[in-house]
């Protein structure tokens, strides 16, 4: 095959993990690749595909340029839950993932459009086998922030030994890190076995991808990705991964995500947002997966209602059964509750003064990216570090503290909303955040740092298929 007569210069497979939050970041990244001129192919789970489409009502479109194939992940009809346990999820995902993928890599093998490069979130490194097998080139994408993925490389190479003795934990290029700030697996020594392998394992085979793609900007984490790129090559730092049209505007038509996973009513949300006054509302969301306790959710919801400024909070269905009561009735005009939303329209609403955060990474990067400071409530894996960095090295907000059953109380949900909302340290990580933005935005546009790590990228796998 010529590549001289092809509309474009190579042909990526994206692989994500296949949940929404590592699926919104993979996907961003292959729009911008398109925008450079490469062609992608993004593939979801046959769950997912078929979930979106009996459920969404605007699956995501299919262009000549950024497509969408499927792959297995060995639960085809029900996903997740399908499987009996993390361990058995996992396994299936790498035994029926490893096959389908080698089968999609054969499929436009035989047709005119043939895989280049393999795109795969660093929680699948059997991907990068498979890559190999066909002698295609392999760039392993991590969704975390580059501290957690660094503390992850120094627990998998013994560098840190668990668990952990002594505190606060020294690593160079990091903040001291005292145990609470540790990644939830680190935190808790032997919690979720299986997730912990999996993010260990993302540095299994690390050193045979051709590029290692991390969602994250240079100036966010300097020092961590200095240190890093000296242990971990090519590093590449590519973020933010959120749509175009809230950072630099340079993709056509790149409003939003477009998978939401979730049943989602825009309008309700916005309607609402644009009759609150400017920077008055609290902004309450944990992602897609957390999972609060009963007693948890009733102390955040008083909280929430004492504190007394307007509150958006976002309950998925499966949560919902755990709202006091009398709860639903006494919001009436001063919050609204959501089963899910767009998040992005959301923080960069005028409106919006904080968010109460669960500090998953692409909620601190859109919340870092729209310039709003947060108040952190980590639930657990990086969330606990992302916290300590939003509190203590961006200095864009404060971390809640937990009372020794592990719960955040009413009086402190609300002595924490009012810090970031109100006085001078509201002042100060509200302009912070603006900062952070700025930086944000500067880092994807033309002669930014991820702006050209991505050129760089396009180039060197250009140049290596001639
Ligand atoms: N999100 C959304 N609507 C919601 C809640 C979340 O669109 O109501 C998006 C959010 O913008 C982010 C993703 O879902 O891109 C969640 O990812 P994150 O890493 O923050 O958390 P996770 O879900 O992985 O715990």
């Amino acid at each position: 095959m010529e590549k001289g007569k092809k509309s474009y210069s190579a042909h990526v497979l994206a692989i994500p993990y296949p949940s929404q939050g590592h699926i919104n970041p993979l996907l961003q990244l292959c729009k911008r690749l398109v925008s450079k001129g490469l062609k992608a192919t993004f593939a979801i789970t046959i769950f997912i595909s078929n979930s979106i489409h009996h459920h969404h009502h605007h699956p995501p479109q299919s262009n000549s340029s950024l497509q969408f194939d499927t792959i297995s992940d060995g639960c085809d009809q029900a996903g997740f839950p399908q499987a009996g346990s993390v361990q058995d999820y996992l396994a299936r995902l790498e035994a029926a993932g490893s096959q389908t993928l080698a089968e999609l890599i054969r499929k436009y093998g035989s047709s005119d459009n043939p895989i280049d490069c393999i795109i795969y979130d660093a929680y699948l490194p059997w991907a990068l086998d498979v890559a190999k097998q066909f002698g295609l080139a392999g760039a392993t994408f991590f969704t975390q922030p580059c501290a957690v993925d660094y503390i992850y490389y120094y627990v998998h190479h013994g560098l840190l030994k668990l668990p952990v003795e002594s505190s606060p934990v020294s690593i160079p290029g990091l903040p001291l890190l005292e145990l609470k700030d540790m990644p939830s697996f680190i935190y808790v020594h032997g919690s979720y076995p299986a997730y912990f392998e999996l993010v260990l394992n993302q540095f299994s085979n690390v050193d045979k991808a051709d590029y290692v793609l991390v969602n994250t900007f240079y100036q966010l984490e300097a020092q961590v990705v200095d240190s890093m790129s000296k242990l971990v090559s090519p590093l590449m730092t590519i973020g933010p991964t959120i749509p175009s049209s809230y950072l630099d505007n340079q993709l056509e038509n790149d409003n939003d995500y477009g998978f939401d996973l979730y049943h989602l009513d825009p309008s309700a949300c916005t309607n609402w947002l644009s009759t609150k006054p400017k920077g008055s509302v609290v902004y309450v969301s944990f992602g897609s997966m957390a999972d609060l306790g009963e007693e948890q959710m009733e102390e955040l919801a008083w909280g929430l209602l004492e504190s007394n400024f307007y509150f958006l909070w976002v309950v998925r269905d499966s949560e919902k059964e755990k709202l006091p009561t009398k709860f639903k009735q006494e919001t009436l005009g001063k919050g609204l509750l959501v089963g899910w939303c767009s998040q992005l329209e959301v923080l960069s609403s005028e409106s919006m003064g904080c968010f109460f955060s669960h500090c998953g990474w692409n909620s601190t990067v859109e919340a870092l990216s729209l310039g709003v400071p947060m108040v952190a409530i980590p639930q657990w894996t990086d969330q606990l570090t992302n916290a300590k960095f939003v509190q203590d090295v961006w200095k864009v907000g404060v971390r809640v503290k937990v009372d020794e059953k592990g719960i955040v109380r009413r009086e402190e949900v609300e002595a924490c909303i009012r810090e970031v909302m109100e006085g001078e340290k509201g002042k100060e990580v509200k302009e912070n955040a603006v900062k952070w933005r700025d930086a944000a935005k500067q880092a994807v546009t033309k002669g930014g740092t991820s702006n050209r790590n991505i050129d760089e990228f396009v180039s060197k796998l250009t140049s290596s298929l001639c």
